[in-house]
Formats: C-alpha cells, sequence, structure tokens
C-alpha cells in the first residue's frame, strides 16, 4: 500500500496545490491520498488574517474533493504544538504499518528540507515527491535530490509537469481587491467569499452567475440595470461603485419566493414578519434577500443594510442605502411611471430630493392600489421632506396624476 501525504499551511488551498497533487496521484498510483494542513506550521509564521482551524480544515477537504481518492486529514491540526512532519510520520507509521509513505512537497520545501526539524526522520519514515512550482530550477532540483539520496538515503522522485506559479500569500493579497478566483478550486472560492474569510469581496462575474440563478429569468434584466444605475449613482455620490454594483446584484435574489416561501425563509432566518407584510408578503423579499445574500454570500453589514431597505426606505438612510432604493426605482428598464422622470433627474442633482419624491410617489401609488402601505415609507417621505426643509430645499413639484 503506498499513500501519497501533502502537509502544507493550505491558508487556502490553491489550484498549485491541486495540480501537484494530481500529477504525483497519476504518477504514483498511491492507494489514498491525504492533504494534512498544519495546525502551526515550524518554518513560516500563519498570516494574521488566517482563518481558525475549522475553515482551514474545510477548505482542505473541499480541495480535496478535487483529487481522485484524496481526502484532508486533520492528524496536525488536532495536535498542540508546532506541526513537525517528523511527528506526523512517527504517527502515519503507526496507524499504517505496512505502507509506503511518500511525502509530496514543493521547489521552496525541497530545497530547505534539511533546516526542518529531524530530517532524518523524515526521509527514513517517508520518500519524497517533489513537484517544482516555478519553471527552470530543474538543475536545483536534481542537484538536491542527488545529494539527499546521498547523504540521507533518501528516496526521492522527480515529478514531471506544468508549474501553477502561485502562492497562498498572492491569493490572500487579491481575494480583498475581488481577485483571484482564478487560483482557486471553486468550492474552496465559495466557501471563502461565504465567510468573507482573508478580507474576501466577490469577483462580481461570478457573483452576478450565482445571483442570477435564484432569479426569474425576466427578472436579470431589471436586476442589470439596477446594477448600472446603483453604479452611476455611487461614482456621482462618491460611494464604492463596486459596492453599489454587489449590492445592486443582490438586491432582489429572493423576489420569485412564494409568498409561502417567504414566511418559512423568515422562519429559518428569525425573521418575525410585521402586520404589514403578513398582509402582503411580497415585501418581504426586502428582508429575506439581506439574510441570506448574508448567509449565501457573506453579504457584509453595508451591502445587507441597503438589501433591507431598498423597497421601503427608511428614515436617514445610508449613502449606499439611497443609492440602492434609487437605483431600484429608477433603472433605465423600469416601465414609465409618473414621477419616474423627475426622479431620475433628481437622483443625479439632489439626492435627498430625488428619495424624498420616490417615497412620496410609493405613498400615492400604494394608497390608491389598495391596503399595505408599509409605514417605513411613510416616515422616509417625512424624513427626507424635513430634511429638504431644514437645508432650504424645497421638494420637487410633483402632481400625483
Ligand atoms: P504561503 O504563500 O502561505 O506561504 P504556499 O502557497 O507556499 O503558502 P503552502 O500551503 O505553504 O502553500 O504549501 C504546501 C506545500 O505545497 C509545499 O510543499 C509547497 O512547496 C507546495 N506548493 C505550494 N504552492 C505550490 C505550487 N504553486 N505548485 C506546486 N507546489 C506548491
Amino acid at each position: 500500500m503506498r499513500i501519497l501525504l501533502y502537509g502544507g499551511s493550505f491558508n487556502p488551498p490553491h489550484l498549485g496545490h491541486i495540480r501537484s497533487a494530481r500529477t504525483a496521484a497519476e504518477a504514483l498510483r498511491p492507494d489514498k491520498t491525504l492533504l494534512i494542513p498544519a495546525a502551526i506550521p515550524p518554518h513560516k509564521r500563519l498570516a494574521a488574517e488566517t482563518p481558525d482551524r475549522t475553515d482551514r480544515f474545510r477548505m482542505t477537504a473541499l480541495a480535496a474533493d478535487q483529487i481522485p481518492g484524496c481526502e484532508a486529514s486533520d492528524i496536525e491540526l488536532c495536535r498542540e504544538g508546532p506541526s513537525y512532519t517528523s511527528d506526523t510520520l512517527r504517527q502515519l507509521r503507526e496507524r499504517y504499518p505496512a505502507a509506503e509513505l511518500v511525502f509530496l512537497m514543493g521547489t521552496d520545501m525541497l530545497l530547505s528540507i534539511e533546516s526542518w526539524h529531524e530530517p532524518e526522520v523524515i526521509m527514513a519514515l517517508a520518500g519524497l515527491a517533489i513537484f517544482a512550482r516555478e519553471a527552470g530550477r530543474e538543475g536545483e532540483i536534481a542537484a538536491q535530490a542527488a545529494h539527499l539520496r546521498e547523504k540521507y538515503g533518501a528516496t526521492v522522485y522527480v515529478l514531471d509537469g506544468e508549474p501553477v506559479p502561485v502562492s497562498s500569500t498572492q491569493i490572500r493579497a487579491l481575494l480583498p481587491e475581488r481577485q483571484g478566483r482564478e487560483y482557486l478550486p471553486d468550492g474552496v472560492y465559495e466557501h471563502i467569499i461565504r465567510h468573507r474569510l482573508y478580507g474576501a469581496k466577490p469577483d462580481l462575474a461570478w457573483l452576478r452567475e450565482k445571483a442570477y440563478a435564484y432569479l426569474k429569468p425576466t427578472r436579470v434584466e431589471h436586476v442589470r440595470g439596477t446594477e448600472a444605475m446603483a453604479r452611476a449613482l455611487a461614482a456621482r455620490w462618491g460611494a464604492d461603485p463596486e459596492d453599489a454594483a454587489e449590492a445592486a446584484i443582490l438586491h432582489d435574489c429572493t423576489k420569485k419566493i412564494s409568498p409561502d416561501g417567504q414566511l418559512r425563509t423568515c422562519e429559518k432566518y428569525g425573521i418575525i414578519p410585521d402586520k404589514w407584510e403578513m398582509e402582503n408578503p411580497e415585501l418581504l423579499h426586502a428582508k429575506t434577500g439581506a439574510a441570506f445574500a448574508a448567509d449565501r454570500f457573506g453579504a457584509p453589514g453595508p451591502i445587507e443594510s441597503a438589501i433591507r431597505w431598498h423597497t421601503t426606505g427608511r428614515p436617514d438612510m445610508t449613502l449606499l442605502e439611497r443609492i440602492v432604493f434609487l437605483a431600484d426605482a429608477i433603472e433605465e428598464g423600469r416601465k414609465p411611471y409618473p414621477a419616474l422622470d423627475a426622479i431620475r433627474k433628481a437622483a443625479f442633482e439632489d439626492l435627498d430630493a430625488a428619495v424624498e419624491l420616490c417615497a412620496r410617489r410609493t405613498v400615492e401609488y400604494v394608497t390608491r392600489r389598495g391596503p399595505s402601505l408599509h409605514p417605513d415609507t411613510v416616515r422616509t417621505q417625512a424624513f427626507y421632506l424635513k430634511k429638504l426643509e431644514a437645508k432650504g430645499a424645497s421638494p420637487i413639484r410633483w402632481e400625483a396624476p
């Protein structure tokens, strides 16, 4: 029996790890491959933003899913103190007395192995399989392999394959910039975004693909329009256009859920519908959408609350809340309604006047149609009317038809 072992910080595991493990598995045909995240790597400090052990184990397990015959092992995460490879190999030797153990590593590790804790024990207990992290270092690898064979009687397999020259460090720096997805297995990226590990923000192309799957096809154009308008408003008023786009992409993510489904979703997220929402559960998509966006896509507080208030509005909204509230109402694909042109114009001239008119028009429209005018909209209109008066501005003149 041959067992391939791959130890590392896996912080996060990336396509370089996957490529090398797959190549090793194809070349060495192990009966089993184990990815072993280190609890405390002895030779490097874990970055400050390192997720906890549960998240690192979960990400490693998701990466292992991409490699045939592979699983994640918590053998080092469960051990106290520095995660010495020699201790891990001793434990595995006891567990699998007859197995051939092969420890897979990249170029950097091969070249530094003599500085590890008990290198002679490592090379006595396991063979080494080497996969280059970057092209052009074949000479160095061959020389080190010869040296280790000579000095320690090591078994060294040098693997042949196209390197993926990337490191977890580079990826951690890219993730907050909405980049780096191309270096990560899908499941790992999804986990990182859902829990916003490493300060990650989602790649918006990825987010659109995922979020649109929750929409009725006929709603996609509206969401695209809302995103475009939210970006334009953000650029006009000094908000982050990408954050505005993220909120807009997610704002209707539970809209297609039926009234019963809305109530079930409320139960799931501990939302207590108010009297107006019970009468008109459609209103609930703002609350359920915010909760779902946070749960499924890790939407952070400011984005969550922009989704939360996009339908009724509320007094004293944040800039992002006002942007999404208006973008939803005035995006280019909206069927014309009275006051639309006036709100659109105002949205680029006086944001508060636009919010006031938008709320006023909703009050008028919903009152005319029947029940369930939500008091938050009434309060929103009153608040922004006062705000306009306080700054000496007049509300926009508009007569309900
Ligand atoms: P960090 O940037 O946080 O130091 P890393 O990208 O070097 O992380 P580790 O999890 O520390 O990744 O590495 C675990 C093992 O994977 C090591 O043996 C390392 O040489 C190897 N390795 C890492 N990246 C690659 C890669 N792109 N190609 C091949 N092997 C790699």
